[in-house]
């Protein structure tokens, strides 16, 4: 045991240093610091072409993307959408004082289920906020064709899902808008960063000044905005991490590769495969443990692991829906396939430095529990 290599479940991947330094070395020139700077600027028009997207517009992280994007399109009362998600989904809802109505899932993307959508919507609902779970792409076709029939709005949730194609386009081009999180543990990342993209001109200007305290001009400020504007060293971080990202999407994919091959074909572990018509981003590895099939649970794969310093997660574990903060809050959800997944699912160690033999070994651990040889 002692010379295994301590694995956590995300790995930020970083430029060379000096690469870095070259690249902010001109701020002490400048002295432009934040405030739509050069390198905001550069990023913003490479994020359109990079994500297919008609706008792009940045924010300090994803959330505020979010939860300002929710604010500008002045929804109302009740959202749809799922509580398999990162608590930040549901937290945007709830703090722009709206309710959330939640909606189980799918059994095999675990986004959002479409069919369980309408008989949800009251006199009240004004969106769907469905979710690109690990970066596996919602039912976009049946969400937005809803959306449409009731005359809802429709903002993806696509945290997980950096340059995530679907049938050949950006998967931020579908809905009314999509928000991404460049968070340093994300496949993308600006050490804390966030983007909304849409189609909508007047989106885009309504965000450009609502993350900068609603100010319109010098003597104008119309919309009541916080602070979330993305800085100049955020901006290079992500100049910097776009140049390597091609790179960095191939060692991912080797990595899932293995996992797959090493779990495809035990009974009672539940991978996800690539869905059709998407080309994916290998953003993470959930693995479902059925345990009356597999013989054990999640929470020993889980154990098991620590014990070699290998830290998977339960992500997503508890629902959003559960969490402490909204007890008695909301109507309860009818959300048995998002509950039993909850209880089952392991997120396994996934990033670009998780080399075939890492994986080799948590497959090795995991399969040692029943006795398989693969
Ligand atoms: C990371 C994440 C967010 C929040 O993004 P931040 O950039 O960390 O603010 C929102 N939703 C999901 C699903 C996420 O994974």
């Amino acid at each position: 045991m002692e010379n295994e290599k301590k694995i956590l479940v995300a790995r930020s991947s970083l430029p060379e240093f000096e690469e870095y330094v070259e690249m902010i070395r001109p701020l002490w020139d400048s002295v432009w610091l934040t405030n739509m700077g050069e390198n905001h600027e550069k990023l913003t028009e490479e994020l359109v072409k990079y994500l297919q997207v008609p706008y792009v517009s940045l924010f300090t992280n994803g959330h505020l993307a979010l939860e300002l994007c929710i604010q500008a399109m002045g929804l109302t009362g009740e959202v749809i959408t799922t509580p398999f998600t990162f608590v930040s989904t549901t937290q945007a809802i709830v703090r722009s004082g709206l309710t959330p109505v939640f909606a189980d899932i799918d059994p095999k993307t675990y986004t959002i289920d479409p069919d369980r959508i309408e008989a949800l919507i009251t006199e009240k609902t004004s969106a769907i906020i469905p979710v690109h779970v690990y970066g596996n792409v919602c039912d976009v076709e049946k969400i937005d064709a809803i959306a449409k029939k009731h005359g809802l709005k429709v903002i993806y949730d696509a945290a997980h899902a950096f340059g995530v194609t679907y049938k050949g386009k950006g998967i931020g081009s579908f809905g009314d808008a999509s928000m991404f999180s460049f968070h340093a543990t994300k496949v993308f990342h600006t050490i804390e960063g966030g983007a909304v993209t849409t189609a909508s001109k007047e989106l885009v200007s309504d965000l450009y000044k609502r993350r900068d305290f609603g100010i319109k001009d010098e003597e104008v400020v119309d919309v009541i905005g916080p602070n979330a504007k993305m800085n100049e060293f955020q901006a290079v971080m992500g100049l910097c991490n776009l140049k390597h990202l091609q790179e960095e999407l191939r060692k991912r994919e080797i990595a899932v590769n293995r996992y797959r091959e090493r779990l495809r074909n035990t009974k009672g572990l539940i991978i996800s495969e690539t869905q059709k018509d998407v080309s994916p981003n290998y953003a993470y590895f959930p693995l479902v443990v059925d345990e009356n099939k597999f013989g054990h649970t999640r929470d020993e794969i889980k154990d098991l692991l620590a014990e070699h310093e290998i830290y998977a997660r339960k992500y997503f574990y508890p629902l959003t829906n559960k969490m402490d903060c909204y007890q008695g809050r909301f109507k309860n959800a009818d959300v048995p396939v998002a509950a039993w997944t909850a209880d089952r699912v392991l997120t396994l160690p996934m990033s670009a430095s998780l080399t075939v033999s890492d994986v080799d070994r948590i497959c090795d651990l995991i399969l040692s529990l029943n006795g398989s040889k693969s």
